[in-house]
């Protein structure tokens, strides 16, 4: 398997957006440096076989990158383009992402290299037994708790905490979130984060001045985090004018019938097909006629060339790392407002605190109570972001970084420096 090689380093964005808070905060360099260092980096082999009878040899990797507030927490992701920098990046946004809302955990992510397309559900469920398997000294409730990201599934999750359960010989719901209600999962969290997206997204729309019932939506990605992000802001009464996926885009300047297309997915696997909506690049989905524009697949899809083009007003970052920061300085001069991925994609990460919360209480919480209270940790968090942002002259990124960091700081400072 070869890895995709990046030009520029999806970490070296991420440092660049935390510099511009550590500057508001007047952060020190031995600080900064500490901030910046991944606690633990974990790269290792995954052999196994194929339904061939072949052995393949796959890496995967898990990089825990902060302690401070508590065990770390993040999603493993599956792809042909996972590399221990962008596992790394990811790790260090979710230390932000878990401290912005105000969750007791600190950053963690790890992915395999690998292609899910071309493997089988028993393929993947071999390596994903032989992954959680490596892994078993160093995860746990209280050490370190992964959770879905691109390409793992609910499924995924119950074979890892199976896995964990068998070596330590005992049953550890604790030990991943997303797993499916059966086991131990919360309700309301496979639509998390699209559900997160669109509470960001109507609050920022009260705040300039757009009526749900006027606003086109574009959104690129039609996968957990855009899937229901559509839906959702179809229930509100937003027009979704354009989606997309992998096998490109879709425009419908009447709105797209949201349910449709997620039939049309459940059905064909993909929106190759689909009817709903003129067929349009991915490109051209990013720079289409919308009001809002949701990012919701990769990292780097807005570069300076698409940035300059955008039409949007306000875009929510649905994604981890979708805007460059030259990109990013096109935005603000361009007045764009963007509200930052570790903000915007935070809903599924609180609903997994919530999961982990019910799983040691053995308790598990109705679906409205479980939405009340993400509203609630998002909103507030949300508003104090703002706050920060007008009173120091901030862009969203920034202020959210900067309330982030703060609380990170704060946390390292009371438990200081073991040394
Ligand atoms: N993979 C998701 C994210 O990037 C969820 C992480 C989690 O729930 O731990 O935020």
């Amino acid at each position: 398997m070869t890895t995709a090689v990046r030009e520029v380093s999806v970490f070296g964005d991420a440092i660049a957006y935390f510099n511009d808070a550590a500057d508001l905060l007047e952060l020190d360099g031995g600080m900064r440096r500490i901030l910046t260092n991944p606690s633990r980096q974990i790269i290792f082999s995954i052999p196994f076989q194929r339904d061939t009878g072949e052995f393949e040899v796959y890496t995967g990797y898990r990089v825990q990158f902060s302690f401070a507030r508590g065990p770390a927490k993040g999603g493993i992701r599956y792809h042909p383009g996972v590399t221990l920098d962008e596992v790394t990046a990811l790790a260090f946004w979710m230390t932000w992402k878990c401290a912005v809302v105000d969750l007791p955990f600190g950053g963690g992510k790890g992915g395999v290299t690998c292609d899910p397309t071309q493997l089988s559900m028993n393929e993947v469920e071999r390596i994903t037994r032989r992954y959680a398997a490596e892994l078993v000294e160093v995860v746990g409730p209280d050490k370190d708790v992964p959770a879905p990201d691109v390409n793992t599934t609910p499924q995924v999750m119950a074979w890892f905490m199976d896995t964990y359960s068998m070596h330590v010989r005992q049953n550890m719901p604790g030990v991943v979130t997303g797993k499916p209600l059966e086991i131990g999962g919360s309700r309301g969290r496979t639509e998390a984060t699209g559900r997160g997206v669109t509470i960001c997204a109507l609050d920022e729309m009260a705040e300039i001045g757009l009526r749900p019932e006027q606003t086109s939506i574009a959104i690129q990605g039609f996968g957990n985090v855009g899937k229901y992000a559509a839906k959702l802001f179809e229930d509100r009464g937003c027009k979704v004018v354009g989606i997309s996926d992998v096998t490109g885009a879709y425009y419908n300047d009447e709105g797209i019938y949201v349910s449709g297309a997620m039939e049309h997915v459940a059905k064909h696997g993909t929106l190759e097909g689909f009817k709903g909506g003129d067929k349009i690049t991915n490109a051209e989905l990013l720079t289409s006629e919308c009001d809002v524009l949701v990012p919701a697949a990769l990292e780097k899809v807005f570069t300076p060339e698409t940035a300059a083009n955008v039409k949007a007003k306000l875009i929510v970052e649905g994604a981890n790392g979708p805007t460059t920061p030259e990109a990013d300085r096109i935005f603000k001069e361009r007045g764009i407002t963007v509200i930052p991925d570790i903000m915007a994609n935070a809903g599924g990460v609180t609903v997994s605190y919530f999961e982990w919360a019910q799983d040691r209480a053995g308790y598990f919480w109705k679906e409205s109570e479980v939405n009340q209270r993400l509203e609630d940790f998002l909103l507030t968090n949300l508003h104090e972001i703002r706050g920060i942002a007008n009173s120091r002259h901030a862009t969203l990124r920034t202020a959210a970084y900067t309330l982030a960091i703060d609380r990170v700081v704060k946390a390292l400072k009371l438990r200081g420096i073991y040394a």
